[in-house]
């Protein structure tokens, strides 16, 4: 709000609210959201051919002005902790679904403590008003408790019946989150600078490269604006809406499907638009430094398979938790009945605590983060997606394809005696052409990329005439030109800077490489 009084009210101009649907599960919030939808999104170009991208806006008749609302399309409100937990505010009003028939359920409760502890009013939705049960008094009396008191018993939240099955009471929904939109909050921005936002949700596609919607919250996004999001960057090649049609720019409250940026951000990272590309990569690269380093810091507060015994002797953990996963039920059933079968030793014990068939998956990673578990592959993969997720969480992930393998390491870790196993892996060559001294970096070893690539911060040695010359030493800087870069490719030129070694000459060879963690089969 400090932004807002900081701007004059002159620039300010009212926008949609932006909704979010909670409630128990199979209590219609996935009908509601599709049964607003139906009726009200205008339809666009495509005729009705509507895309799911997230979020959302509609147009609503009100007291003869047309208004807009924009519903963030992820019913439940996981995403709406997920979004919290990064520090984003993307809801100004929660919609509580509670069935009529049903009344107040576990998640009905959790959702509204979510919501009442982000400070978002709520307006009730009893649905599910055309079952023979429904009993809309009760689920009123029962709301009270907390907190949530109709307007007929003197409090101010607003219960409206519906049906989302048959599309009834949509439009009194709609006045309800006007009203206490109206009467509750601020509903303006300023359209007339650059935007900043959100970004709802995000995947990668094979044709069209990270696809990402945004919420606008402020400011307007236009194509060819370069933006940063989270730690994805790039310039706004297209935008499309809800109808999939494209559009040329997104005012405040808008969700706009983003195609051009480099990567895949996350549900809840704020995105805001910068003066140009480099501003945009340069600060795309420090929160990724940044993401690592909080990656590091969890990955020393969980378990893994190398530490484990370590664990066990500081008293820090007596089970290892371990979720299994592989490319047929037979193999899964059969490595857990070996792994059950290992001597433990006393005061330790392995638990399986999920099992399945198919790829590692996200869920199975938030349930290791969640019991601080090993992730056990067998002829198994994650996704890119999920193996990002895990390396920011900590999480460590063991592929196999033989079943032996898998429990000797297990073996080996409770008596203390795995180590991992390091390889080195080739990333590239250069060929230094011209050495540059420079007071502040040292000297520059200006190169050709002869293989591969060169990438900043990996490790590297120097070789003369085919001998080591130079050993340990990291690409600490890497330039094109005048520009950082983060990596450069085959037949293109560039500027390596090898921290405090300075015996580079002409015609030597800086050959990089990285460390990884042998996999074991
Ligand atoms: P969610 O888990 O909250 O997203 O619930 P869904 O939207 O998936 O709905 C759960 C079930 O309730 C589905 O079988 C719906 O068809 C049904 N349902 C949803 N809304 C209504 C309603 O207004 N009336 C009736 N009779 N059934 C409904």
């Amino acid at each position: 709000d400090a932004e807002l009084a900081a701007e004059g009210d002159e620039e300010l101009e009212v926008r949609p609210p932006v909704v979010t649907v909670m409630g128990h599960v199979d209590h219609g919030k996935t009908r509601l959201l599709d049964a607003i939808r139906n009726t009200k999104v205008v339809e666009g170009e495509h005729g009705g051919i509507t895309q799911h991208i997230g979020a959302y806006q509609i147009q609503h008749v009100h007291e003869d002005s047309t208004r807009a609302i924009t519903f963030i399309d992820t019913p439940g409100h996981e995403a709406f902790t997920a979004m919290r937990a990064r520090g984003a505010k993307v809801t100004d009003i929660a919609v509580l679904v509670v069935a009529a028939d049903d009344g107040v359920m576990p998640q009905t409760v959790e959702a509204l403590n979510h919501a009442q502890a982000a400070n978002v009013p709520i307006v009730v939705a009893v649905n599910k008003m055309d079952k023979e049960g429904a009993n809309p008094d009760k689920v009123k009396g029962q709301l009270t408790e907390y907190g949530l008191v109709p307007e007929e018993y003197g409090g101010d939240t607003m219960f409206v019946h519906v049906s989302a099955l048959q599309g009834v009471g949509i439009d009194d929904l709609l006045e309800a989150v006007l009203l206490t939109a109206d009467a509750a909050l601020d509903m303006r921005a300023n359209p007339n600078k650059d935007a900043r936002g959100i970004a709802i949700e995000a995947n990668l596609d094979r044709g069209r490269g990270a696809v990402a919607t945004v919420l606008v919250q402020s400011g307007t996004l236009n194509v060819g604006d370069t933006i940063v999001a989270g730690t994805a960057h790039g310039r706004v090649r297209a935008m499309f809406d809800e109808n999939g049609d494209i559009v040329t720019k997104a005012e405040p409250s808008r969700p706009v499907q983003v195609l051009g940026l480099s990567n895949v951000p996350r549900a809840g990272d704020t995105f805001f638009v910068t003066d140009d590309e480099r501003t945009a990569r340069q600060i795309a690269e420090k929160r990724e430094a940044a993401d690592r380093n909080a990656a590091l810091a969890k990955r020393r507060k969980r378990i893994s398979l190398e530490d484990f015994d370590q664990a066990v002797a500081e008293g820090k953990v007596d089970t290892l938790n371990l979720i299994l996963k592989g490319d047929v039920s037979g193999a899964v059933e059969a490595l857990e009945d070996s792994l059950l079968k290992i001597d433990v030793g006393e005061g330790v014990q392995l638990r399986v605590i999920h099992r399945g068939v198919g790829a590692i998956t996200q869920n199975d990673v938030n349930l290791a983060t969640v019991d601080n578990a090993i992730i056990i592959g067998f002829n198994v993969k994650p996704a890119e997606r999920v193996a990002d997720l895990a390396e920011r969480e900590g999480v460590d992930m063991r592929f196999y394809s033989v079943i032996y393998a898998a429990i000797d390491d297990i073996e080996l870790a409770l008596k203390g005696m795995l180590k991992p196993e390091y390889e080195e892996v080739q990333l590239g060559t250069a060929e230094v052409r011209e050495v540059f001294r420079s007071s502040k970096f040292g000297n520059i070893a200006g190169s050709i990329v002869r293989s591969g690539i060169i990438r900043r911060n990996t490790r590297a040695r120097v070789l003369r005439d085919g001998k080591v010359i130079g050993d340990n030493l990291s690409v600490d800087s890497l330039k094109r030109f005048k520009d950082d870069a983060t990596e450069v490719r085959t037949d293109f030129e560039c500027g390596i800077g090898l921290g405090s070694f300075n015996d580079v000459k002409e015609g030597d060879t800086i050959e990089t490489f990285e460390m990884r963690e042998k996999p074991r089969v």
